[in-house]
């Protein structure tokens, strides 16, 4: 069978690894977006849904290369917030924000919550444009709570304050192997295979049914 190409809308080195490692059994070559000519394309993430921004992102890419294109968006939803800071993860306190500056954000509009009221989760939507420019989008959620105080040395963004459900460590504390098993984007990319699977053995079967 041939090798199908999957570029990712990033060029971060940690994603593009984890991708490659959940894909590695999948006859298909995994490139980054600049590895695939497109470094230079930086799409305005200005959706209000994850789903959209992951949309253009793809899309986006897919306009000028040739392959299957994948783009994901992840945010965090903290229930007693409505859903804050949802798709507006990244920049949650602000233009210049950092990833202390959201936590600690975080932090104080959560002030007197109790931890039963703390409830959260992380979703990561992955778009998929296939060859024929059509779009697919896959999900993968974690659940966890809303911690009183940074803790554990990994990981980034939220992690120090995400209390994993079934854990009771923060995503920070359970360090990067078990993260990659069970997060949110794991799970998004496990969705993610099996679409691509599914869409092998379609042409596998199409190609030994022409012959
Ligand atoms: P992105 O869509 O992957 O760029 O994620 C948007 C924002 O969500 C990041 O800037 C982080 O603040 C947060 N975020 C995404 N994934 C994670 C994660 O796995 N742990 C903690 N924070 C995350």
């Amino acid at each position: 069978m041939n090798k199908k190409l999957l570029i990712v809308s990033s060029d971060n080195s940690h994603k593009i690894a984890e991708i490659k490692s959940i894909l590695k059994d999948l006859p298909i070559t995994v490139l980054s977006k600049t590895e695939a000519g497109c470094g230079d394309i930086e799409v305005i993430e200005d959706g209000d849904t994850l789903e959209e921004n992951a949309t253009k992102k793809a899309v986006e890419i897919a306009k000028r290369a040739n392959g299957i294109v994948i783009a994901d968006d992840t945010g965090l939803f903290v229930d007693r917030l409505n859903g804050e800071p949802g798709v507006y993860s990244a920049r949650y306190s602000g233009e210049n924000a950092t990833y202390i500056s959201n936590n600690q954000k975080l932090l104080k509009k959560l002030e007197g919550v109790p931890l039963e009221d703390r409830t959260a989760k992380f979703k990561t939507i992955i778009a998929i444009v296939l060859e024929d420019k059509s779009v697919k989008l896959v999900s993968g959620e974690c659940t966890g709570q809303i911690g009183f105080e940074p803790k554990g040395e990994n990981g980034f963004g939220y992690d120090p304050l995400f209390i994993v459900d079934g854990y009771g460590k923060t995503f920070a504390e359970l360090g990067e192997e078990i993260k990659n098993t069970i997060s949110h984007r794991a799970n998004a990319l496990k969705e993610l295979k099996k679409e691509l699977k599914i869409l092998l053995e379609d042409e596998y079967n199409e190609n030994s049914n022409n012959k």
